[in-house]
């Protein structure tokens, strides 16, 4: 069973204002097998948690650490968290030019397993996966997120997902932009994969919603860098009656 340890993490970030620090020290552990809901309001960091976690160039890590089971990956390249079982929804948001969904997830798979899946086996997968996710065959010849619908994006983010089977997941506002139909797909895809492995998931949203189908273990809530508070699926609950006011009024 894998474990991602997030202790007292600060990261900043360079702004035309200066250098900001957005985490302010984080704490987090995250099981497999394991749901954390992290629930905060717009611009509180929670983003920048998922993007210091992947190991994107813009936040510099100013504090703390973030170890998978026992290994430092803040020393690792991105690569190399990928192949030591992370996986970040964010990681390719950009348009691929040339570069077709299927070369894309044999690549991807590839560089993760390190080596190429058997060709047999890894078409049936594809295949077999895309139905799950009720996408077309022919979503295989397109090249990668140009001109995907918000709905097209998120599919595809978690047939990577189903298809990589990492042992931690961070799934950034999976549910943003998504109507009722593709949530539901897309929450189901979540839980294939938590069924069908020992899969931990950081659940990153502003919504409630997306927990009525993705039953989250713990709920954090995320205020101005940090977990202000955690507790059970009764924590999403009050959010969603109370908003995050009480929270905001006691930070800075
Ligand atoms: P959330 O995902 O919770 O909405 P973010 O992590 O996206 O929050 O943003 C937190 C804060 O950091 C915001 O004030 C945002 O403007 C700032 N921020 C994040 N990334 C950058 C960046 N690349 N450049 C400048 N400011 C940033
Ligand atoms: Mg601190
Ligand atoms: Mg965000």
């Amino acid at each position: 069973m894998s474990i991602l340890e997030i202790k007292d993490l600060h990261a900043t970030v360079e702004t035309p204002e200066g250098t900001k620090e957005i985490l302010k020290g984080v704490d987090l552990t995250i099981k497999g097998g394991e749901t954390h809901a992290i629930m905060g309001p717009n611009g509180s960091g929670k983003s920048t948690l998922a993007y210091s976690i992947a190991g994107h160039p813009k936040y510099e890590i100013t504090g703390g650490s973030v170890m998978l089971d026992g290994e430092d990956v803040l020393e690792m390249s991105v690569d190399e968290r990928a192949r030591a079982g992370l996986f970040l929804a964010m990681q390719y948001p950009v348009e691929v030019p040339g570069v077709t969904v299927s070369n894309f997830l044999r690549t991807a798979k590839t560089a993760v397993s390190g080596q190429a899946p058997a060709l047999r086996t890894w078409v049936k997968d594809v295949k077999s996966a895309m139905a799950d996710l009720k996408m077309d065959e022919a979503f295989a010849d397109r090249n990668v997120n140009e001109g995907f619908s918000g709905g097209e994006k998120k599919r595809h983010e978690i047939l990577q997902m189903e298809l990589l089977k990492p042992s931690i997941a961070i799934l950034d506002e999976t549910d943003s932009g998504l109507d009722v139909d593709a949530l539901r797909i897309v929450s189901e895809g979540v839980n294939r994969a938590k069924a069908n492995t020992d899969l931990g998931v950081m659940l990153i949203t502003h919504y409630t919603r997306i927990l009525n189908y993705i039953k989250p273990d713990f709920v954090h809530v995320f205020v101005d860098g940090r977990v202000a508070e955690q507790g059970g699926p009764e924590l999403a609950e009050r959010l969603e009656a109370e908003g995050y006011e009480r929270f905001l009024a006691g930070a800075e």
